[in-house]
């Protein structure tokens, strides 16, 4: 279905960066539509506390992203709830296509869609998805209950998904491929202060098994190079992200990790007018206040972008 007005500006995602871009393109008035499957992004699902956003010593991150969602609501932003899976541009319009078969067209565009959990890629990942294998605590976690649980991944995702389910489970293993785990210090005090959790190392998984649900996870002792098999009610994979960028692949160009390659100053593309702000850009620190900086850098180069267009085009319009 094809929508026949022209947006200012669409903004493809609702994490961080998504949301700041959406405030500042209301300020200057852009008309703006804002594109996110899930408002709220990595933050929303973040029920333990961050402690590095300015102005907040400690908040969870579904009230932090409450407080943006808010103050987004003070600006004059449409949102649709539903997944880009197609930009192309034709004579200096953007069409941005979405899985429920919409069309929108817009004179610019911010992808700000972040980064989706990395897979294991192992034996028995995909089969026991749901049945014991999962990629996020705060989504899960309630099911395991008194149970013993193993993360995948030593680094601080690990360590924070340890924090929250040590309220919950019984027993809980992070298995890291490395010779040390990656963590900041603070998340690894904190852990280890709970007194549930057991750290491998040199620990590279190898299959998931179970029946109808997870029951045990085989790994290779890379010191050993012995075959080692813990038993486990459940698996939590956290071993990084990958940027959520497929759809753009016409028009942007990646690093070797998928990454939106952009120009510092503005987070433009090489696509004149189309943006790339957030963790799905090549900018080296994943955090939320450097999402929410190039959501407000990428929306006021839009915004100038923009006004240039229109400028020349009026006065184009008035030398005929
Ligand atoms: C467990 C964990 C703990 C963290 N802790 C901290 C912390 O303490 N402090 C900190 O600063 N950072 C932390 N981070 C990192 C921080 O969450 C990210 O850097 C930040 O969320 C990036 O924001 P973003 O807007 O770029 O992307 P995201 O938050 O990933 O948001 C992406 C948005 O795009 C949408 N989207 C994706 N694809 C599409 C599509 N095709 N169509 C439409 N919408 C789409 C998503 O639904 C979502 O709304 C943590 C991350 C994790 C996973």
């Amino acid at each position: 279905m094809k929508n026949d007005q022209i947006y200012d500006l669409i903004i493809i995602g609702g994490g961080p960066a998504g949301i700041t871009a959406g405030i500042y393109a209301g300020r200057q008035h852009l008309k703006t539509l804002l594109i996110c499957k899930e408002f709220g992004g990595q933050v929303g699902k973040k029920a333990i506390d961050i402690e590095n956003y300015p102005g907040f010593e400690k908040i969870s991150g579904i009230e932090l992203i409450q407080k943006f969602k808010n103050h987004l609501q003070k600006f004059n932003i449409e949102v649709q709830q539903d997944e880009v899976t197609r930009i192309q541009k034709e004579e200096g319009i953007f069409s941005v296509c979405t899985k429920t078969g919409k069309i929108f067209n817009s004179l610019t565009v911010i992808i700000a869609s972040g980064a989706d959990p990395r897979p294991l890629e192992v034996e028995g990942e995909k089969e026991f998805l749901g049945k014991g294998v999962s990629y996020c605590a705060i989504c899960d976690g309630n099911f395991f209950k008194d149970k013993v649980v193993a993360i995948i991944g030593g680094g601080n995702a690990g360590f924070e998904t340890a924090i929250f389910l040590s309220k919950i489970a019984k027993k809980i293993y992070i298995l890291e491929y490395g010779e040390t785990v990656k963590a900041d210090p603070t998340n690894q005090e904190i852990v280890k202060k709970s007194g549930k959790t057991e750290i491998i190392t040199n620990a590279q998984v190898k299959k998931i098994a179970g029946d109808k649900f997870v029951k045990s996870i085989i790994y290779l002792d890379r010191e050993t190079q012995e075959e080692k098999e813990l038993e486990v009610d459940g698996v939590f994979v956290q071993i990084g992200n990958q940027p959520a960028t497929s759809f753009a692949k016409d028009l942007v160009e990646f690093n070797e990790r998928d990454e939106i390659i952009v120009e510092f100053e503005t987070c433009q593309t090489k696509t004149d007018g189309l943006f790339a702000a957030g963790d799905c850009n090549t900018g080296p620190f994943k955090q939320i206040i450097t999402a929410c900086g190039e959501g407000a850098k990428s929306a006021l180069a839009a915004f100038q972008y923009v006004q240039k267009l229109k400028s020349s085009q009026s006065s184009e319009n008035s030398s005929r």
